[in-house]
């Protein structure tokens, strides 16, 4: 399969041109159609894969059209450290360099004057980890009412680092009628329970 195939935004696919790549990996040939059919979704894919692209891409692609008026972000992409929120943050900046949309990232470590201020303007897209984004939601410094499609990357690495309870809480802070996209390297009972926590009549893909 190409990525004209896809039939993405002409912004998207040209930026993903610039970007030298010439066919999707199987995880972004697997998981793009079915995230861009607005289902939810259950992959196990390692890193290295090329699973980011496979969430940013169907991501921007919402992001490509016009949304509800609000200034709470539409996506939400959940991480389990800051370092790989910088790399999602990363792959936001080159695959949406020609989208007119607003991303920034809340995690840890950070100062948090620069967060408030991101969070007090509209934005589209956030990337985040969970437990500086709870801070946040606590101190009613940020909508999630305007979420349209959630992101778990790495889910059982949170789960690991103990973040269960907050993703719970993060996601029960966004819209029931949300689309929810969960990546994950292993699938254990808990990440299962997660799983039939947040997300509805999934498909399932596993590379
Ligand atoms: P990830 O698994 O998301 O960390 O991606 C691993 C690497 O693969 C990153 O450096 C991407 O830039 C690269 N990559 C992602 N998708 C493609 C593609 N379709 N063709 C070539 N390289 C890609």
């Amino acid at each position: 399969m190409s990525f004209a195939e896809l039939n993405l935004h002409a912004s998207i696919q040209k930026a993903i041109s610039a970007c030298g790549y010439a066919t999707p990996t199987p995880i972004q040939a697997e998981a793009i159609p079915q995230a861009l059919s607005g289902r939810d979704l259950i992959a196990s894919a390692q890193t290295g894969t090329g699973k980011t692209a496979a969430f940013i891409i169907p991501a921007l692609e919402r992001l490509a059209k016009p949304g509800p008026a609000g200034i709470g972000p539409r996506v939400l992409v959940l991480t389990p450290t800051r370092e790989l929120a910088a790399q999602v943050a990363d792959s936001v900046a080159r695959y949406g360099r020609f989208l007119r949309m607003r991303y920034g990232s809340i995690v840890g470590g950070m100062p948090y004057p620069d967060q408030v201020r991101l969070l007090r303007q509209p934005v589209d897209l956030i990337v985040a980890t969970p437990g500086r984004l709870i801070d946040h939601l606590e101190r009613g410094r940020i909508d999630l009412s305007r979420v349209e499609l959630l992101v778990l990357d790495e889910a059982d690495r949170m789960l690991d680092m103990g973040f269960t309870d907050a993703v719970d809480q993060i996601a029960a802070a966004t819209p029931k009628k949300r689309q929810t996209l969960l990546f994950t390297a292993t699938m254990d009972d808990p990440m299962a329970r997660l799983a039939g926590r947040l997300l509805k009549e999934p498909s399932r893909i596993a590379i």
